[in-house]
Order: structure tokens, then sequence, then C-alpha cells
């Protein structure tokens, strides 16, 4: 398994920043659709060092955070997470970006989007960026490689259109990132392990996974109420298992980023919500 590393990548230790863009999501705002993915709640995954501040004010609140931790870096990403992080025209996009780039500690760009949410003439401006010298990296909410089950949770988007953002991104030399959700309503283990196989397909330098999460006051919560026999909801020793066949399958050169998610426990109620990445890294190591 190729663990994801900055130094690898850049031969920098980066530090990223969660920012908050001040976006919304066109399966919110009525665009695509209502309510959102069902599964969805944007909420839990805010930092709190972001609430009513400015970009640059973000910045300076993210790299406290993180020092006041200990956690050392070469420099800083500014993370583009809440929402959907080129949802906007371009002329907004280039003013939150270019604030963002203009910090002496940031060195690039993580974005985070849907795939349903990029252009070509987006994509050359990011790229363009990329060849003035900063760093600049997309991620894709990808979710599930199934249409029936990204009709089921509401993506508003299919395969096809993910498939398309990928590869225009890839093919411009961005470094394209993918997020996975493990057990969203309907898949079974099988499919789940032939996500690796189509995921191999795409040309993705770095995937996300995450455990499906069953967030309070969600519609998914609702849906897991009624049909509990739906959703395969592995432990952590089954869901490391699963994780070990998964990326047994998939193509060696994808760096994995995240492999758990945890929201703080006021969101949910998964009895293993809190596992930590490196305490589920450890045991990955051993199966694999
Ligand atoms: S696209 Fe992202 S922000 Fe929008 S509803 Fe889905 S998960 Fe939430």
């Amino acid at each position: 398994m190729r663990k994801f590393s900055y130094i690898e990548r850049y031969g920098l230790r980066l530090q990223r920043l969660a920012l908050d863009g001040g976006f919304t999501c066109p399966n919110r705002d009525g665009k695509v659709g209502f309510g959102g993915c069902t599964f969805c709640d944007n909420a839990a995954f805010h930092p709190s060092y972001t609430a009513g501040k400015t970009l640059t004010e973000q910045i300076e609140a993210g790299i406290s955070f993180h020092t006041a931790r200990g956690r050392k870096a070469d420099g800083y990403l500014a993370y583009f997470q809440a929402f959907s992080n080129t949802y906007a025209t371009l002329t907004e996009l280039r003013e939150k970006y270019e604030e963002a780039l203009k910090h002496p500690l940031v060195k690039g760009l993580v974005i985070g989007t849907r795939p349903d949410c990029v252009d070509p003439l987006l994509l050359d401006y990011l790229a363009a960026l990329r060849s003035q010298g900063s760093i600049v990296e997309v991620e894709y909410g990808i979710e599930s490689v199934y249409d029936s089950t990204l009709r089921r949770v509401n993506r508003g988007h299919d395969f096809a259109c993910t498939r398309e953002a990928v590869s225009q991104t890839a093919e411009r030399g961005i470094p394209t990132g993918g997020h996975i959700i493990i057990g969203l309503p309907g898949e079974t283990r099988e499919m789940i392990l032939h996500t690796a196989d189509i995921l191999s397909e795409l040309p993705i330098s770095s995937l996300k996974i995450h455990q499906l999460q069953i967030l309070k006051g969600t519609a998914m919560e609702k849906e897991f109420q009624a049909h509990p026999e739906d959703f395969l909801r592995p432990g952590p020793d089954e869901y490391v298992a699963l994780l070990a066949d998964f990326i047994g399958r998939l193509r060696p050169d994808i760096a994995i980023g995240r492999i758990v998610s945890s929201v703080p426990p006021r969101f949910t109620d998964a009895p293993w919500g809190l596992l930590k990445q490196e305490e589920l890294m450890k045991r990955l190591k051993k199966l694999i």
C-alpha cells in the first residue's frame, strides 16, 4: 500500500488548513437538488477555528491551531473543504483562492468539490496556477461508483460525470484525488471490492476512504432505522479486513490518505466513530 505523503510528493512537510470559503452546494440550493446527499451534515466537519472569520483570519487561526498542537510544517496548504468549493463564478473563485495564496506561509490549494462543479475554464485556470509555481490539487467526492447507490443517496450526479471530471482534471497535470464511502445502503461486500477495480481505471493519484457514519438528524439516519438490513455496518475489525482486500485490488500507485472518518460524538452514536486513523492504519498494516 502506498501511503499518501506530501514529503514524497513535494519534498516538503505540508499541513492542510481546513477552510470555509463560504460556498454552498448545488445539491442543496436547488440547482441540482434540495436537501443534499442523504448522509451529509457539513456542520460535522467544520473545524471550530473557521466560524465567522475571513479566509486570511481562518488561515492565521488554523496555523495557530496546528502550532499549538506541536505540529511542525515547512508550509501550509489552504484546504477548501466545506461544501462544494468550485461552485461559484470564476471571478469569485479566483478572489478566494488568490486571497489564500497571498499568505506567505501558504504554498498552495487543495480544493474539495463535486464532479459536476468543474468546467474546462476553471481547470485551465487551476493548471495555470500550478505552472506559476503554486501547489494545486483537486479532490472529488466520488462516494460510490454505482449509479443505483448515487441515486439512492440523492447525490444528483452519476458516475459518468465523475469519470469525465477526473479525466479532465488529471489530463491537465493536476493531482486528482477521490473520496469514497464504504457501506452505503444497498452495497454488498462484493460491490465494495469491485469498486476498487473501477476506481483503478480512473487517473486518480490518491484516495480517501471513509466508513459510512450515520449522522444524527440526516435522511440517512431515517433510512437506516427503516431498513437496517440494507446497510453493511462493519465493526472495526471487519472494516479493516475489508479495507485490506479493497486496497489489495486497487492500482498500487494510488496513494491512500485517510481510511477512517470521525466526527464529534454529538453528531453520531456510532460506537467506533472516534477510532483514530493511526490506530486503524496499524491494524491495516498487519493485514497487507
Ligand atoms: S455534495 Fe457534498 S456538501 Fe453537497 S450535499 Fe452532498 S456531501 Fe453535502
